[in-house]
């Protein structure tokens, strides 16, 4: 469908139109409490594939299986050389206009917290302030044993010396990225998504499949939602518009236009 058509669906949600924009700008314009929450696709941008749009990394490796408790500690060299080598590729990366239009709807105080499934700190680097990574990040990594904490390049530094798995200096336990992966358990920042999620009155999600659980469980604990993505995901028609398009062109227009409608501008 190209941008500009619009559908009413099952539920009268309004998709990928010039009406769904605006209908996810006066939710939040009139939201007293809006939360955004972001996947892999807001990153797509600058340059660090997803998992599952259609470019994927998914569809070139299998990284389910790369990305893994399994991998990690059944087949070390296989997750500390290339497993890490992902991860190291999404540390270099710059912000791109979607981070910065959430930024900007954070700092006009639209927009109270960012709940990220990203690990790539790209919201940080835009500005924004109270992000909260359900998923982790790439700046430590820690001991699994007595829970070490190091700077992430210990493991490159380790790995390059020959120490695979890389070993905590303290009590010889594996150190590993201090990211979840499949299987591990959700972080303490996974309560405090709850609790934002919850709060909000309108939840913005931005690039994400809204596959991986639980995660996908976070918009339906909002008041309302409504997503900006390239792909249908499986709870579009409960959300209250849905804009098919990419997050950097789409969002700097949203935040232009709610902070005109604000008389922030
Ligand atoms: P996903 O890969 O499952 O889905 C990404 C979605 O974003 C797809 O539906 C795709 O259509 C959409 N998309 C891609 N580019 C877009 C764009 N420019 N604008 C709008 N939509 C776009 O991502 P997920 O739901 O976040 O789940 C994947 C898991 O992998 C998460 O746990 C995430 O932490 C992790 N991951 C993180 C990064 C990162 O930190 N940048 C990158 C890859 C994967």
């Amino acid at each position: 469908m190209a941008h500009g058509e619009w559908r009413e669906g099952l539920d009268g949600f309004k998709q990928n139109s010039d009406e769904a924009l605006d209908e996810l700008v006066d939710a939040l314009v009139s939201s007293e409490y809006c939360v955004v929450m972001t996947g892999a696709g807001v990153s797509t941008e600058s340059g660090i594939p997803d998992f599952r749009g259609p470019r994927g990394l998914w569809k070139n490796q299998d990284m389910v299986e790369l990305l893994s408790l399994e991998t990690l500690y059944g087949r070390p060299q296989l997750f500390y050389t290339e497993g890490l080598s992902v991860l190291n590729g999404m540390r270099d990366k710059e912000p791109n206009p979607a981070h910065k239009a959430i930024a900007t709807l954070e700092a006009a105080h639209v927009v109270k917290a960012v709940i990220t499934q990203n690990i790539d700190a790209l919201h940080q680097k835009a500005g924004a302030k109270r992000v909260i990574e359900i998923h982790g990040h790439l700046r430590t990594c820690s001991c699994d044993t007595c829970k070490a904490v190091y700077p992430f390049e210990y493991m490159a530094d380790e790995v390059r010396d020959g120490s695979i798995p890389p070993r905590c200096i303290i009590c010889n336990g594996t150190v590993r990225p201090d990211v979840v992966f499949f299987d591990d358990q959700m972080p303490d920042a996974f309560r405090e998504a709850m609790e934002e999620a919850s709060k909000s009155d309108f939840m913005l999600v931005v690039g994400s499949s809204l596959s991986v659980a639980p995660a996908a469980y976070l918009p339906g604990m909002a008041c309302s939602f409504g997503i900006i993505n390239l792909e249908p995901t499986p709870y579009d028609e409960k959300a209250v518009a849905v804009v098919r398009g990419k997050a950097g062109e789409v969002l700097p227009k949203i935040a232009e236009k709610v902070l005109r409608l604000r008389g922030m501008t």
